[in-house]
């Protein structure tokens, strides 16, 4: 199924994934004529459209937008939203530190002239945090409907996932990638906190999950990203131990572990090497 220029699963009558190009996955809940999202996309002339485009097919009124983290495929389209913004305590820290940083006006102008097409999906761009926030679970009666917050880590620090336990259905944010290697950036998270995240959410009663980037998957994922983090863990311990410099570690890690039956992504994958690298190197910190 196709929503404007975006990949969409049907998990039931109310709930979908929008899959936009170059952005992280959208969710939809929809109750009645009212309607939730997670996550609002990398781009607000985007999320304005793909609003529009929501409430005039389903005659619905976007009452909450909820973000799974601050990352900018994730929240660059909240100023689209005419409604309340939930996230974690933690999301809404980092995106209000990060102004004066990473996405300070020289930067923002800096992205846009590396990738011309920045200049009209990030204008008018006015970083827009969330108002409404929960330190570690959140419940939301939405409509009748029971909706669980929960702050997992793991992807990054203020990374929450949204359940629906009666659907046993999750929305992960890029806790769990479908389709391609998993990104962790040093300064996010570390490994065995990524591990951490995905074991939890392993135990959690939940069938049907929904990734940050990538199709609509079940535990089979996230079992095969747990298998990958902990092979890098111990081959690294192994290889460090032998003394091997880290070239010779990255090419030895990359013969013995990765993800079956997914496109290798080389630039992903030697990040989660130097992040696993980093994290054995600094334990005793
Ligand atoms: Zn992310």
């Amino acid at each position: 199924m196709k929503w404007l220029d975006c990949e969409v699963d049907k998990i039931d009558d109310n709930l979908y994934s929008i899959q936009p190009p170059k952005s992280g996955n959208i969710g939809l809940y929809l109750s009645g004529n009212a309607a939730m999202l997670i996550d609002s996309g990398y781009s607000p002339r985007r999320s304005t459209s793909l609003i529009e485009y929501i409430e005039n097919r389903f005659e619905c009124r976007i009452e909450l937008l909820f973000n799974t983290h601050y990352h900018s495929d994730h929240t660059f389209g909240n100023q689209s939203f005419n409604c309340p913004i939930m996230a974690s305590q933690a999301c809404r820290d980092t995106m209000l530190e990060i102004v004066a940083s990473h996405w300070a006006p020289h930067e923002i102008e800096k992205a846009k002239q590396e990738d011309p097409d920045l200049v009209d999906d990030w204008a008018d761009l006015k970083l827009t945090p969330p108002d409404v926030t929960f330190d570690d679970v959140k419940e939301i009666d939405f409509h009748g409907q029971l909706i669980k917050c929960m702050l997992v880590g793991g992807h990054t620090r203020d990374s929450a996932i949204v359940l629906f336990p009666d659907k046993k259905t999750a929305f992960c944010g890029d806790l769990v990638f479908e389709g391609t290697y998993p990104t962790l950036l040093m300064h996010d998270e570390t490994p065995q906190a990524f591990i951490e995240a995905l074991s939890h959410l392993i135990a959690l009663d939940v069938e049907t999950i929904i990734p940050g980037h990538g199709a609509v998957c079940t535990k089979t994922m996230v079992n095969k990203m747990i298998a990958y983090w902990q092979c890098l863990q111990i081959a690294c311990r192994d290889l460090v131990g032998h003394g091997l410099a880290d070239d010779e570690i990255v090419d030895e890690v990359t013969r013995l572990c990765h993800l079956d039956e997914i496109d290798f992504n080389s630039v992903k994958h030697n990040r989660n090497i130097n992040a696993v690298l980093h994290a054995l190197r600094h334990d005793d910190e």
